[in-house]
């Protein structure tokens, strides 16, 4: 087991935002994490990359508890988050944007090997390696930020929803990616609204409604469920 979530709790001030969440990842999955809006999605993603202070429970990673260990030490661990809005750095460009996701690493012929890794993964941002990070389509930043997660080589990536305001195609594109990065020996956790290409894409899945955890299975599984198609499949 790579991941596990014991029991965590979250609150903002007095509100309980998550209310004891257990969940596990193994080596070698791609598990998916969906709910509605307002159900406590990004705040698991705070809760696992530390940059939001658990008030209860417990998380291990790769067999360390590191429920109270500082954000960037996670990342030196090999955990890693591609944030939700993308937050690239506008200003620079794509190779310097992918090089800022290494800035843990000291391993220059690794670093040298996983750049090229990324830019075969994305063709785009080869073509516009030298070009401002702020000029590229959304598509396209989302993917440099995806890129980017992968240059620090993380053991588990975790992408908070990978396909927000995108086309379908793109979509499609992101996950085909997400696929493969997992086929190449990356774990992933992903946050999703759109459902449907989360669980057709994830090995395993939970469903968290109002910051609890309501019902967990294989992708497939919570695909022909009827209660996950009506709520979140928009099929009656
Ligand atoms: P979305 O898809 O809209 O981002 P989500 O599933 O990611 O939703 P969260 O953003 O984790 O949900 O929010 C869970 C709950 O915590 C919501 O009730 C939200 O209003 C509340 N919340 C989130 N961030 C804060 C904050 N910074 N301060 C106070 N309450 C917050």
């Amino acid at each position: 087991m790579l991941l596990e979530l014991n029991d965590v709790s979250v609150s903002y001030g007095r509100i309980e935002a998550l209310h004891g969440i257990s969940l596990t990842v193994n080596e070698g999955e791609v598990v998916a994490l969906i709910g509605a809006n307002g159900a406590g999605k990004t705040t698991t993603m705070r809760a696992i990359s530390g940059t939001r202070a658990l008030s209860g429970g417990r998380i291990t990673f790769d067999g360390e508890d590191i429920s109270k260990l500082r954000a960037d030490l996670r990342v030196v661990r090999g955990l890693c988050q591609s944030p939700e809005g993308r937050q690239i750095f506008p200003g620079m460009t794509v190779l310097e944007n992918l090089d800022m996701g290494a800035y843990t690493r000291r391993d220059h012929a690794g670093i040298a090997a996983d750049l090229e890794k990324v830019l075969e993964l994305f063709p785009r941002l080869r073509e516009r390696r030298k070009q401002a990070g702020g000029t590229l389509s959304g598509g396209e930043q989302q993917m440099l930020a995806v890129g980017r997660a992968l240059m620090s080589r993380p053991k588990l990536l975790l992408l908070d929803e990978p396909s927000m305001g995108l086309a379908p195609m793109i979509i499609q594109q992101i996950f085909d990616i997400i696929v493969e990065i997992n086929q190449q020996g990356t774990t992933v956790l992903l946050v999703e609204q759109n459902a449907q290409q989360a669980l057709s894409r994830a090995h395993r899945a939970y469903v968290l409604e109002t910051g609890r955890i309501v019902k967990e299975g294989t992708g497939q599984d919570l695909l022909h469920d009827p209660s996950i198609k009506e709520a979140y499949l928009g099929v009656a």
